[in-house]
């Protein structure tokens, strides 16, 4: 725990407003913008290595910053939290993510965290099924990763429930140890490093290199297409705006993308559309109503059959897309119907709304992040992760807004209290709680702290002041 007391301390000293200090250490993030990038999972083990703590002490501390009193309390059984960070999908497109990547942000001044998941899938791709549901990695990539003397760590791919392969390698994804057999060993322990198996301590990446003379088998073919299709989705997805083309999927585009995409390969038709795809004619006429998002196997599927890449179809834009050659097509703008009006997905202006944080900065009485992102209308944890610098000050900054106006009341309440005692003395009355009482209002009384020990003190500063 000694470490995490560390943290603590850091935490509570790094209230300088100009600069705050990141509480935890800012480790960048691995493979950002390419197939390889890392997951959170494996993200949040090497940060607690580098804090020389347990994953189960940098759980709780953040745990209790998301969500206080829930680690402890569950069920009023203290020590026995059944809370297990491993079996939240933290590197998913749920609520626990956008809790994780938000909290780890803030505390580490990394901004780059949400890429790391797949939170920008969120309302695009259908959660279900999405995450695998047992933990998945290539032996021979952990293997390089310790030959070019680089930190093992788990990608982000691995994941991923439909990805059974490694692209990289060309070879299945695995689930056991090849030195016990135990399964789930990344991450069912109090102590993880990424690349080491947590039940047997051996290392997981493999001692014999690959064969590359050896072609995959047949039957790998389809996997390792699915494999491509959306590890180059995750190089779209964390790629940086700096670096390249951001990615904004949406629902409403990709469902008209869809639109065309029928209309083009098979002249609107839905039934020969499915019968290509291999799906029910009820499927995707459910697609065209309802306008849910997918899942993966569909979408994937939808992004082989027609020959477009899972991000463009993502975002709808299929401006320089034209149905691949080999194709049969029934027919050409058959003059299906234009697409519902819909309602712009929300953009937001992050270059106003971190000057927004800043010009809040400015203010005498400074409000919480909190406040000031119910006052913008969004999500504060969006906000740790897109303005995370400009956030992180203003949290720093009110925190310490919040101790000086602490302080200056506890001076007032001080002086009241003193006056009262310098009244007694000077009446020759004795210093009692039941005296004061009757010389200060109650309120005072009720908001001072080891009010004896106060009062004991100030009555010896009043004798001492009476005596000068
Ligand atoms: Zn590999
Ligand atoms: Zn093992």
């Amino acid at each position: 725990m000694s470490s995490i007391s560390a943290i603590s301390a850091a935490a509570t000293l790094g209230l300088s407003a100009s600069t705050p200090r990141s509480t935890l250490h800012a480790l960048p993030p691995i493979g950002l913008g390419t197939s390889e990038v890392e997951s959170l999972t494996s993200y949040f083990c090497r940060l607690a290595n580098s804090h020389a703590c347990t994953t189960n002490d940098l759980a709780k501390f953040i745990i209790e910053r998301i969500e206080p009193g829930r680690w402890e309390t569950h069920q009023g059984t203290p020590g026995k939290s059944r809370f297990v960070w491993y079996q939240r999908s933290i590197s998913g497109v749920g609520d626990s993510a956008l809790n994780w990547a938000g909290m780890l942000s803030a505390l580490t001044g990394v901004a780059t965290l949400q890429q790391l998941t797949l939170l920008p899938l969120q309302g695009c791709v259908a959660a279900k099924g999405l995450m695998a549901t047992r933990a998945r990695w290539c032996p021979y990539c952990l293997a390089d990763d310790q030959r070019e003397g680089q930190q093992p760590y788990f990608r982000l791919a691995w994941d991923i429930g439909l990805n059974k392969v490694c692209v990289r390698h060309l070879t299945a994804l695995i689930a056991r140890c090849p030195h016990c057999n135990a399964s789930n060993v990344r991450h069912t322990a109090n102590v993880v490093v990424p690349g080491w198996c947590t039940a047997c301590g051996c290392f997981l990446g493999s001692a014999i290199p690959l064969d590359p003379t050896i072609p995959p088998a047949t039957e790998q073919k389809l996997e390792i297409e699915q494999a491509r299709c959306i590890t180059d989705l995750l190089a779209a997805m964390s790629t940086s705006p700096e670096t390249g083309p951001a990615f904004t999927p949406d629902i409403e585009s990709f469902h008209q993308g869809v639109e065309r995409l029928i209309g083009d390969m098979d002249g609107g038709l839905a039934a020969h559309f499915a019968r290509r795809l291999g799906v029910r004619k009820s499927t995707v006429h459910y697609w065209r109503t309802v306008r849910t998002p997918l899942t993966l196997e569909a979408l994937v599927r939808i992004a082989m059959h027609c020959g477009v890449s899972l991000a463009n179809l993502l975002q709808g834009t299929l401006a320089d897309w034209c149905p691949p050659p080999t194709t049969q097509q029934l027919a050409l703008q058959l003059g299906y119907p234009l697409p519902n009006q819909h309602r712009p997905k929300r953009q937001h202006d992050w270059g106003a709304i971190r000057q927004r944080l800043r010009d809040e900065l400015k203010q005498t009485e400074p409000r919480s992040v909190t406040e000031v992102a119910k006052a913008l209308d969004i999500d504060v944890r969006h906000l740790y992760i897109q303005a995370t610098t400009e956030a992180r000050t203003l949290g720093a900054c009110y925190v310490q807004h919040l101790h000086q106006r602490a302080l200056q009341a506890q001076t007032a309440i001080y002086a009241e209290l003193l006056q009262a005692c310098e009244i007694l003395r000077e009446n020759g009355e004795s210093i009692t709680v039941e005296q004061v009482a009757q010389l200060v209002e109650p309120r005072t009384l009720n908001s001072t702290r080891h009010l004896y020990t106060v009062l004991s003190s100030l009555a010896g500063q009043a004798a001492n002041d009476a005596a000068m």
